[in-house]
C-alpha cells in the first residue's frame, strides 16, 4: 500500500540481562531485553517503527504537515516531532491542557519544544475530543492551503503496526528460539505487530490503562493486519499492573523499575516500560514464564516521561540513600 521510509539505524541491540534474570529466578541466559529505547531518533522508543510506516504513506500522498494527538507527556508525539523535522515536514501537536498548565510542564514537551512542533491545546483531554480537535486542526490547515496528514493516537493504525512485524522479524532473526516477548500495551499497535510476526502464544501484552478495551483493541488491529480473524480469547494481556490508572505510579511498578536499574543499570519509565516488567516478574510468579523459557523484554523507550511524572520524580528523589563517612 506503501513505501516504508528509513528513520533510524537497524537492528536495534538484544543484550542478555543476566542479573535481572537472577533476581527474578530465571536462568542467567534465560533473559534477554531488545533495546527499542536506543533507537537513535529523537530520544528513542517504539513509535520510529511505526512512523517509518506512516511517514512514508504521507510523503508519499504530498504532505507537508503531520498532525497527531496524545497526553501531555505522549512519546508517540515528541517521535512525531523528531521524525517530521527529520523528513521536513511541519508538525502540529493536539495536546489536552492549556499553555498557562504547560509552562510547569518538563519531560517531553522540552523535546516537542526542540523539534519545533506547533501545539493546539485542546483543553479538556477526554481522547474522543482530542480525535476531534485534531480533525479541526486538519480542516483549518487545509483552508489555509496546507496537505495535513493525520496520523492516529499512538501511530496505532494497521500500517503503523507494520513497524512491528519489522520488528518482530529481526527480534527473530536475532534469537530464533524466543519463548515469550513481553511489551507494554498502549494504544495496542506494537502488540498487534509483534503478533503479526510471532503468532499470539509468544507475545505477552501488559495494559498500562491508555485504553478501555485493550482485548478488543489488539484483536481489531490484528485482524486488519494480518487479514485473518485474530482470536480474541487466546490473546495474553494481563491487565493487573494498571494500579489506579494511565499515568499513575503503581508501586510494583517503581519496585521493577528499581529491580532493572540496581541489577542492569537499565531505565524504565513509570508509565509503560515500567509495567512490563511488573507484568513479567508477575509472569513469572505465576508460572506463565518459567525457567528455561528465552524470554525477551521489549523496551519501548520513555525515559523523557520519566523526568516529566512529577509522582515518580518526587518518590525516587525522596528516597535518594544517604552516605556518612563517619
Ligand atoms: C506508546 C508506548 C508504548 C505502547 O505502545 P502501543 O503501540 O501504543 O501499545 C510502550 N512504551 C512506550 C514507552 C510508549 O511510548
Amino acid at each position: 500500500m506503501s513505501d516504508r521510509i528509513t528513520l533510524a539505524t537497524w537492528p536495534t541491540p538484544l543484550e542478555p540481562m543476566p542479573r535481572l534474570a537472577a533476581a527474578l529466578g530465571l536462568g542467567e541466559d534465560d533473559l534477554w531485553v531488545k533495546r527499542d529505547d536506543l533507537i537513535g531518533l529523537g530520544g528513542g522508543g517504539n513509535k520510529v517503527r511505526k512512523l517509518e510506516w506512516t511517514l512514508g504513506a504521507a510523503l508519499a500522498e504530498g504532505a507537508d504537515t503531520l498532525v497527531t494527538t496524545g497526553a501531555a507527556q505522549s512519546n508517540h508525539a515528541r517521535l512525531t516531532a523528531a521524525a517530521g523535522a527529520r523528513a521536513g515536514l511541519d508538525v502540529v501537536l493536539v495536546l489536552p491542557g492549556t499553555a498557562a498548565e504547560a509552562a510547569q510542564g518538563s519531560g517531553n514537551l522540552v523535546l516537542d519544544s526542540l523539534f519545533g512542533a506547533r501545539i493546539h491545546w485542546a483543553g479538556d483531554g477526554d481522547p474522543g475530543t482530542l480525535g476531534q480537535a485534531a480533525e479541526e486542526v486538519c480542516a483549518r490547515l487545509r483552508l489555509g492551503g496546507a496537505r495535513p496528514y493525520a496520523i492516529p493516537f499512538g501511530g496505532s493504525s494497521p500500517l503503523g503496526a507494520r513497524g512491528y512485524v519489522d520488528g518482530g522479524e529481526e527480534l527473530l532473526g536475532q534469537l530464533p528460539d524466543v519463548r515469550h516477548v513481553v511489551v507494554a500495551l498502549g494504544s495496542g499497535g506494537t502488540m498487534a505487530g509483534l503478533i503479526g510476526a510471532l503468532g499470539q502464544e509468544r507475545v505477552l501484552g501488559v495494559h498500562c490503562g491508555a485504553v478501555t478495551d485493550p482485548v478488543g483493541t489488539v484483536a481489531a488491529l490484528v485482524t486488519e493486519l494480518t487479514r485473518r480473524p485474530a482470536a480474541p480469547g487466546s490473546l495474553r494481556i494481563r491487565t493487573d499492573q494498571v494500579g489506579a490508572g494511565y499515568g499513575t505510579l503503581h508501586e510494583p511498578v517503581l519496585e521493577a523499575m528499581r529491580t532493572a536499574a540496581t541489577t542492569e543499570g537499565i531505565v524504565l519509565d513509570p508509565v509503560y516500560s515500567g509495567r512490563a516488567l511488573a507484568g513479567l516478574i508477575a509472569a513469572v510468579r505465576d508460572g506463565g514464564i518459567r525457567r528455561g523459557e528465552r524470554t525477551v523484554l521489549l523496551h519501548t523507550g520513555g525515559l523523557p516521561g520519566l523526568f516529566g511524572h512529577t509522582e515518580t520524580v518526587r518518590r525516587t528523589v525522596a528516597a535518594l540513600r544517604p552516605h556518612s563517612s563517619g
